[in-house]
Parts: structure tokens; sequence; C-alpha cells
């Protein structure tokens, strides 16, 4: 997909009288990106490279997302350590910037399959309001949100596993714990074959979007 000049639209935004720095309205964005939704996408995730606020009452967000509409948005800018401190100059700004884009990118993307906030336990799914949540967030789910996610759209635990350690085996020095998280999660369940035993019925729990759902009522509704 060809990069959207956000400015050329009619999305609002300021001059954050903190930062100093241009700043756009997240939900905004969320609506106005819906013209470019591609009509078998399940989802569609803005990226910006400039500040988000998602409401004028609040001082920023990393991102935002829709819990059913298929529209999310986040923003690079507050991941590079360059944003708050112009004279960082450390080796692993890349990293950084790497690290933090992934955790907020999964977070973002897990709203828009469905899954709120998660008060339960260390997870991908944590509220994020900081720098330093942003940077002690895993890169995967706790138990009770992996649940709810494979409720909703269906798929094998194991195999899920198995192909986010193909991805983090790319970057073993970035994602040192998480992949060593992961490693273990498929060791085990290779082990016990509990992948197989908690694989969801697809004809029932098949995740329906609702861009399409409502689509769906529609005729439903010319036939009755
Ligand atoms: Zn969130
Ligand atoms: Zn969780």
């Amino acid at each position: 997909m060809n990069p959207e000049d956000i400015t050329k639209t009619t999305v609002a935004h300021r001059i954050n009288t903190g930062t100093g720095k241009i700043q756009y309205n997240a939900m905004q964005i969320i609506t106005a990106a819906k013209q470019y939704f591609k009509k078998n996408a399940f989802a569609t995730l803005s990226i910006m490279a400039d500040d988000l606020y998602p409401y004028d009452t609040w001082n920023f967000c990393y991102g935002w997302a829709e819990y059913k509409g298929g529209s999310g948005v986040f923003s690079l800018a507050r991941y590079d350590p360059k944003f708050s401190d112009p004279d960082y100059d450390n080796a692993d700004r890349d990293d950084l910037i790497l690290i933090r884009a992934c955790r907020i990118l999964t977070h973002e993307m897990t709203h828009m399959f469905g899954i709120f906030h998660c008060i339960f336990y260390k997870c991908a799914m944590n509220g994020i309001n900081t720098e330093e949540e942003a940077n002690r967030s895993p890169l995967d789910l706790c138990p009770v949100c992996l649940r709810k996610l494979q409720l909703n759209i269906g798929f094998n635990v194991l195999e899920r596993y198995t192909k986010m350690l193909n991805v983090l085996n790319g970057f073993p020095d970035v994602f040192k714990n998480d992949r060593e998280f992961v490693a273990k999660r498929v060791d085990y369940l290779s082990k016990q074959g509990y992948s197989m035993a908690i694989q969801p019925k697809q004809q029932m729990l098949q995740y329906k979007n609702p861009i399409y759902d409502t689509k769906k009522s529609a005729k439903k509704k010319q036939m009755h």
C-alpha cells in the first residue's frame, strides 16, 4: 500500500504544548482510514510518523484501535529515544524503536480482534500510558488473553508459537526474553500435545468481522 499524506485530509491536528511537536487526532485517522480499506482485509492499521492524541483533553497516545470497526492507528514518533532526548546517541536506538513498535503494534492489532485491556497478568494487553510501561510490556499474551484470542479467531496454539519463534529467531538479541518465553512454550506444548486438545471448533468460534456482519444482517432483513 502506498503511503497516504494525512495532511491532505481533514484530520484535526495541534502542536503539543509540552513537546512543541505536531500531533494528529487518532480517532479521526481511524475514521479517515476506512476509505482505504481493502475488501478482503480483516482490519487496517495505519502507521504514523507523527505523534497522536485521541481526545482534546489527552496529552498523547501511542496508538488507538477499534474493538469492532476494523480500524486502528499507531505512531512511531515516541518510540524513538530522540523524541524525549534529542541528544540520545546510543547504539541501541534502532533496536529500541523496533522493540517498542512491535509491542504497540501487536497490542493495537489484538484490540482489533476484540480483546480489551488485561488486568490479570503481565501481558501484551496491559494498558500502556508511559514509556516505562511500553518498555516492560511483554510481546505476547497471558493465558487469559491467549484463550480469548483463540476463541475469537481460532488457531492452533503450538502452530502459533512455532511461527512466532521463527520470527523472533531473526532477532535473537533484540527480543531475548520474548524469544526465550516462546521457545519454552513450543518445547512444553510439543511434549504435552496440549495444542490439539484446545483447538477450537472453527464453525462455532470463527470471529466475524462486524463490517461484513452488517452486510449479512442487512441481507437477512431483506429476506424476511
Ligand atoms: Zn490498549
Ligand atoms: Zn492478558
